[in-house]
């Protein structure tokens, strides 16, 4: 569902993703762990093109993301069509950028609303159900100076499970949040990887990668070091950075 291909990346002299490759299939639930600075927020915010790349390619669904093929070379699309791929692509940040004029089920409606041109009742049903989903049903009509940051985090899943991705990215989802509130994200996120969501994350939570990854990628220094089940990386990883970064953070 997700290709990358030999994606590079720099930030003027400093080289962030130096020739990525990973294909992400249906379904499936991929966690990039690593250490900071490695790239691994680059290479999230690089699939829907909230930065742009310097070579290689990235499809979505078979989908060209932000850029057309001419010549033999990338060309930037308009940003009318980038903005009509994102909608296929949900993002989760680790700050969750809710309208704080809006309460909860006007921030899960909104997209569908404004973006899809959907009907405002049936969207609103929807978000209903959407924010129950997420353990909110009492909150529909908080705004978010009334929520927990967890809870503001659940409503910004809501939110963007609300224009009906293929594909989730979460960017360390948790690691603004209040240790107490932590769970009940990662909780949702169970649920919604249970209930056959492809999801790409970027998290420091190990427990959680061991549980519910498919396949967890090491970065560093901008490559993937190494790839492999949840129990294949923590249980038996074959690099020794691998191996170091796990003795250094568990
Ligand atoms: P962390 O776990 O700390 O979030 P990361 O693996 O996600 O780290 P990135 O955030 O992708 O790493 O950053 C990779 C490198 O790129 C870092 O050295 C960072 O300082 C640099 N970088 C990221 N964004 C920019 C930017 N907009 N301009 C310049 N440098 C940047």
């Amino acid at each position: 569902l997700v290709r990358i291909e030999d994606v590079r990346k720099s930030f003027g002299h400093l080289q962030v993703l130096r020739g990525v490759w990973l294909n992400v299939m249906r379904g499936e639930v991929v966690c990039l762990i690593g250490p900071s600075g490695s790239g691994k927020t680059t290479l999230v915010r690089c699939i829907n093109h909230l930065e742009t790349i310097d070579s290689g390619r990235i499809y979505v669904d078979d989908v060209l993301v932000g850029y057309r093929e001419r010549k033999g070379g990338l060309h930037p699309v308009r940003d009318a069509v980038v903005a009509a791929q994102r909608r296929n692509i949900g993002m989760v940040f680790q700050r969750f950028n809710l309208f704080p004029h809006l309460t909860a089920v006007q921030n899960v409606s909104i997209g569908p609303v404004r973006v899809l041109g959907r009907s405002k009742h049936e969207v609103h049903a929807e978000a209903v159900g959407l924010l129950s989903r997420v353990g909110l049903a009492d909150k529909i009509d908080s705004y978010p100076s009334q929520l927990s940051g967890g809870q503001q985090q659940r409503v910004a899943i809501a939110r963007a499970l609300a224009m009906h991705p293929a594909v989730m990215l979460f960017d360390e989802p948790t690691s603004a949040l209040d240790p107490e509130t932590v769970g009940d994200v990662l909780g949702v996120m169970r649920d919604l990887a249970a209930g056959g969501m492809t999801m790409i994350v970027v998290t420091h939570e190990m427990a959680f990668a061991r549980e519910v990854a498919d396949r967890v990628i090491m970065m560093d220094q901008g490559a993937i070091v190494e790839a492999g089940s949840a129990e294949q990386i923590f249980a038996r990883p074959d690099q020794e950075r691998t191996k170091a970064f796990l003795r250094a953070i568990l």
